[in-house]
């Protein structure tokens, strides 16, 4: 992500005002986070040396609830984004209506250079830099980019420690063990799906569509694997090394154990190495699940999907959006797609607060609900205003956020 990315996420909100008007009260209050915290981290390294690691934690909005926001450990990590993605994780959480707020907090550090026990040090020492301005009534963190159940757990019993007391609320992505909610882990692919459903129906499209899936990971293997079980045909997948492909579908099941054995998607003996670039693939649809900005000015022509989903947190430059909009591309913009991950981390929280834990169906019924009527009301509002999916999406969120506002007489 650029380094400007809060001024880019400030173009956004400025965009959607126009349609939206919020009054200049509001509005003002919108421009910067409540409270951003920086950090300094002092982590004992292997060799014995002290090493200082530098953490941010953006509280953003609170007005529909406890600022709520992942923790990325990258070194990209920089104030500017940190401070976007703790705007646009207020928009996430409002959009599919749970009563969070945003936040998110980052460490510049490459955790792949870190040891194991270097790795636990530094979440621990993040945990204890931030402890006292978070709590599960006030900021509630979770993973992001680099970060995974594990660390959670460590900085779970890290505060625990700190405040004398259980709270497993304080945090989501948890392991299962200690309060962590069925179906967590795949809940953001998941979420996308019931969304795509819900767009494939609205666009129009009819049975045996194919897809195209940028990015292995998490989001993007999760929702390939739901694909295929649910009749869509796999084309092509690429990941950080190259792109697979076979023209009858490839066998995704096998490609997950290709993927495990060899760690990426190349040389499958179910399909091809792909020569071109996964954008231009001639499918129905495809979903962008790797990276931020994957889609630019220089390629965005090459997309021939009638429909793409951002699973991945703002895959397509602004300037190449509106190229997709004047090709008659329909994008399910990321603050909808991917929100699922969020809406689990809520129902984690709800079972930690009532000490008591749903089965994985009862949580899919629950993501069913929130991601079907939240697409269904983006849509209206995209009518209303006559505009693309994302601005219906920030003006359904924007303006939820600045009714809480105005309740609480902030205006
Ligand atoms: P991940 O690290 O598990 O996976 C990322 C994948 O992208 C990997 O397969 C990697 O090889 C691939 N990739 C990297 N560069 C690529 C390139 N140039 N071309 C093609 N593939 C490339 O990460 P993830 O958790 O799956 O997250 C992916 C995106 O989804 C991020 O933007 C993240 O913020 C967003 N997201 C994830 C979640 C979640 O719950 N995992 C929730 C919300 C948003």
């Amino acid at each position: 992500m650029s380094n400007d990315a809060f001024a880019g996420a400030l173009k956004q909100l400025e965009k959607v005002n126009k349609l939206i008007n919020l009054e200049e009260n509001i509005y003002e209050q919108l421009k910067a986070p409540h409270r951003f915290l920086e950090v300094s981290i002092p982590v004992k390294m292997d060799n014995g040396q002290i090493k200082i690691f530098r953490g941010f934690r953006s509280q953003f909005n609170d007005a529909r609830g406890p600022y709520k926001g992942g923790i990325r450990f990258h070194p990209g990590v920089n104030e500017s984004e940190v401070r976007a993605l703790s705007m646009w994780m207020t928009w996430k959480c409002a959009v599919v209506g749970i009563p969070l707020g945003g936040g998110k907090g980052g460490v510049i550090v490459n955790p792949k250079e870190l040891s194991a026990g270097e790795l636990e040090r530094l979440s621990r020492g993040y945990m204890k830099a931030i402890y006292k301005f978070i709590g599960p009534d006030l900021d509630v963190p979770a993973p992001d980019v680099y970060t995974d159940p594990k660390i959670m757990g460590w900085m779970l019993d890290e505060y625990e420690k700190s405040v004398g007391h259980h709270a497993p609320g304080v945090i989501t992505g948890k392991p299962l063990s200690i309060g962590g909610s069925k179906a967590r882990g795949y809940s953001t692919a998941q979420g996308g799906f019931y969304v795509l459903s819900e767009a494939v129906k609205k666009v129009g499209l009819k049975k045996d569509l194919t897809v195209a899936v940028q990015g292995f990971g998490n989001a993007g293997a999760n929702m390939t694997k739901i694909l295929s079980e649910n009749g869509y045909k796999i084309m092509a997948v690429s990941d950080s090394r190259g792109a697979a492909g076979n023209a009858k579908g490839l066998d995704i099941k096998s490609l997950m154990e290709h993927k495990e054995k060899t760690g990426g998607v190349l040389n499958f003996a179910g399909g091809k190495n792909l020569e071109t670039d996964i954008l231009e693939q001639e499918v129905d649809i495809l979903v962008l699940a790797a990276l931020e900005n994957s889609v630019t000015m220089e390629n965005v022509q090459k997309v021939k999907a009638h429909l793409v989903i951002e699973l991945a947190n703002g895959p397509i430059a602004p300037d190449a959006d509106e190229v997709l909009a004047n090709n008659s591309i329909v994008v399910i913009p990321d603050i909808l797609a991917n929100a699922g991950g969020v809406a689990v981390s809520y129902f984690e929280q709800v079972q930690n607060a009532y000490n008591y834990y749903w089965s994985e169906e009862e949580v899919l019924r629950q993501l069913k609900d929130i991601m079907v009527l939240s697409f269904n009301q983006v849509w209206e509002k995209k009518e209303q205003y006559k505009t693309d999916v994302r601005m219906g999406a920030y003006a359904l969120a924007v303006e939820r956020v600045g009714q809480a506002m105005r309740d609480k007489g902030w205006n």
